[in-house]
């Protein structure tokens, strides 16, 4: 097995079942380390934003170790098929966007999207957003009504009182 098939059997174990979506963030995960030079992200230097939250998100989470959980896998949720990527390293970033396929069969097009050269697959853009904030830490606050712990981020004043967003009914007469 090379290099690439064995990445994708890691994809596949990590997602589930092999899929169309999965191959588009595969494709895009590693045609993002051929032109930024990225490796796998032990911390937070490369930076993922999704512009969907659909199944090729998880090949890029096992690909480049962005993740939710170091904070550098984001989401500007769009419903498109683009994934901008950051490498703090070296300032540099790119936008990747699907090409459209036209009508194809299943298995059709998950040959397509397997065999297709990058370059054919993903037009390259640039980043509408700059370089995102690095995650930030949070002083915890308990929250006035239900007395649970909260980042402080995520507290909102009510009667004056700092409440969680649970606690919170929000009002807003601005159209
Ligand atoms: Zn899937
Ligand atoms: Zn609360």
């Amino acid at each position: 097995m090379d290099i690439q098939e064995q990445l994708w059997q890691k994809c596949v174990g990590f997602h589930g079942h092999e899929c169309g979506g999965l191959l588009i963030g595969f494709r895009a995960a590693l045609y993002a380390m051929e032109l930024l030079d990225l490796g796998y992200s032990a911390d937070e230097e490369v930076t993922c934003i999704a512009e969907n939250d659909a199944c090729g998100v998880d090949a890029i989470q096992v690909i480049l170790g962005c993740s939710v959980g170091k904070g550098n896998l984001l989401f500007k949720l769009r419903g498109k098929q683009a994934f901008n990527f950051y490498d703090r390293k070296t300032g540099k970033s790119i936008r990747l966007l699907l090409r459209e396929t036209g009508p194809m069969e299943k298995e059709e097009k998950c040959r397509y999207l397997k065999e297709q050269p990058a370059e054919k697959l993903f037009e390259i853009k640039t980043p509408a957003q700059e370089f995102p904030e690095k995650a930030r830490i949070f002083r915890s606050v308990r929250c006035d009504c239900c007395k649970e712990v909260t980042s402080e981020n995520m507290i909102r004043l009510q009667d004056g009182k700092q409440v969680c967003l649970d606690c919170f009914s929000p009002y807003s007469r601005f159209l």
